[in-house]
């Protein structure tokens, strides 16, 4: 018997990179996975199509979850999108943007949850934040204050919710070898050179791989980790610590 049969789980961003490589690690694990991506295209899981800032959608989306597989049990909140340049270089409706997604979403996503999360016996969120929240990298500053409050907003829901019975912890990956990292470099004059940049900035020499973030994400998730709350787990090659 496996740690997670019987819970049920809801990923955000589940349909790509990080979170499909946590659906997929789940189910093998025997949780019950549905997927809430704004794209569910070709996911194998159960899937619920809604975009994390629209309150409406993702509010009818983890209802349907919990009415479909009986609860909710855990969370995972993944769903995030970039920004590039520095404090100058996107406009108000930008920042407003990237906000809305990757810390709003959070908000939004646990708000619909914590009736459910409420009545689990085994209550977990684990939020992805990143390396950037810690460690000052040119050319990501509104994507860096993103994910600046997404580690402060795990540690405040982690403080909010300790005696309800509901752990929440963060991982902060560095740069993960996901398609959207492949994106970035696609988007490169020369791939190869920025390829070669992106791996010599790295200590370890390569980037950290979608299923290493994956791994530290359901150890979070899993009574493994049942004295473990209001935690940011680095999972970036040694980038914040060395
Ligand atoms: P990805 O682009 O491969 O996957 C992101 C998923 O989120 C996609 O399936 C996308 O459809 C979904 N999504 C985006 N906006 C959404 C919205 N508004 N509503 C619902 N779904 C939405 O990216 P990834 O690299 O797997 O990133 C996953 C998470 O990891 C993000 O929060 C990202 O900030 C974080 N992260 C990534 C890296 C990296 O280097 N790849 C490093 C640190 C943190």
């Amino acid at each position: 018997m496996s740690e997670f049969d019987g819970a049920i789980v809801v990923v955000t961003g589940g349909a790509s990179g990080i979170g499909e490589a946590v659906a997929a690690l789940l189910a093998e694990r025997g949780a019950r996975v549905a997927v809430l991506d704004r794209d569910v295209a070709g996911v194998r899981h159960f899937a619920v199509e809604a975009d994390v800032t629209d309150a409406r959608q993702v509010g009818i989306a983890v209802d349907a979850v919990a009415a479909h597989f009986g609860g909710l049990d855990i969370v995972i909140n993944n769903a995030g999108i970039g920004a590039a340049g520095d404090v100058s270089a996107n406009d108000d409706d930008e920042w407003h943007r990237v906000l809305d997604v990757n810390v709003v979403g959070i908000a939004r996503v646990t708000r619909a949850a914590l009736p459910h999360l409420r009545r689990s016996a085994r209550a977990a969120v684990v939020n992805t934040s990143s390396v950037v929240a810690t460690v000052g990298v040119p050319n990501r500053a509104l994507y860096s204050a993103s994910k600046g409050a997404v580690s402060a907003l795990t540690l405040a829901m982690a403080a909010d919710h300790v005696r309800e019975g509901i752990r929440v912890n963060a991982v902060t990956p560095g740069t993960a070898d996901t398609p959207w990292v492949g994106r970035l470099l696609d988007a490169a004059d020369d791939r190869e050179a920025a390829a070669s940049a992106l791996r010599a900035r790295q200590p370890m020499g390569r980037l950290v791989s979608a299923a290493e973030v994956a791994h530290a994400i359901v150890y979070l998730a899993s009574p493994l980790s049942s004295s473990t709350t209001g935690t940011l787990l680095a999972v970036d090659g040694g980038m914040a610590g060395l």
